[in-house]
């Protein structure tokens, strides 16, 4: 099974590489913000209990994540593997996806860190823009859409998520420190963490991630 986490500071492209990588080992991309967005946007009960954190900038309580990823866990497409991206993102959160883990009899494969500096990051963040409709994502910068502020496939306006504003870029940036950082010594402490460095472009971070994956022998 591949059983991935991906670990790393908000624009990191953790959720590019996950996009990508989704097709190519045909297994699901789980990421706990865009579940919480979803929520949002349908206004659900959840929806409105994280509205407002997300929006500060702060962390979603970890008992309502873990059970978001409990639930997610325990569906069908998760059976060959999967790649958990923006949980956990406390110490707390790594210590619950291993028990649920072990509930279900089965073991982390790798926690990836996309190693990326600070200077870069919020050049990338406050430059992102989404697709409402679809979810790709550009970079205004390094990956513009082909017209422009519009999405290449869908052909509406690129959004800018609240919490991509810079204010909330630096909020994130250090949550990430405090509260983040210490689960990459948690997994280097277990022997599963593995370092792939964000800054070498998407086609050459895939390889590096294929090549993690491939050492292993996958069932
Ligand atoms: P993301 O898209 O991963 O940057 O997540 C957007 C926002 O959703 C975060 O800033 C948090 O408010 C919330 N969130 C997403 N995942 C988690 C998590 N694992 N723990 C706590 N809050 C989360």
């Amino acid at each position: 099974m591949i059983d991935l986490v991906f670990l790393g500071p908000p624009g990191a492209g953790k959720g590019t590489y996950a996009k990508k990588l989704r097709e190519i080992l045909g297994i699901p991309h789980i990421s706990t913000g865009d579940i919480f967005r979803e929520a949002v946007a349908n206004g659900t009960e959840l929806g409105k209990k994280v509205k407002p954190i997300m929006e500060s900038g702060e962390l979603v309580p970890d008992e309502i994540v873990n059970k978001v990823v409990r639930d997610r866990l325990s569906k069908p497409d998760c059976e060959k593997g999967f790649i958990l991206d923006g949980y956990p993102r406390t110490v707390a959160q790594a210590k619950a996806l291993d028990e649920m883990l072990k509930d279900m009899g089965r073991e982390l494969m790798w926690a990836i860190l996309f190693d990326v500096p600070e200077d870069v990051i919020v050049q990338r963040i406050t430059n992102r823009r989404v697709c409402p409709k679809c979810g790709r994502i550009y970079n205004l910068i390094t990956n513009p859409p082909k017209e422009d502020n519009l999405c290449d496939v869908c052909k509406v306006p690129l959004i800018q998520r609240e919490d991509d504003k810079e204010e909330v870029v630096r909020r994130r940036y250090r949550v990430y420190m405090e509260y983040t950082f210490p689960v990459v010594g948690y997994y280097d402490s277990k022997g599963k963490l593995q370092k792939v460095d964000g800054t070498i472009g998407l086609d050459k971070v895939i390889e590096e991630v294929l090549k993690l994956v491939d050492k292993d022998k996958v069932s």
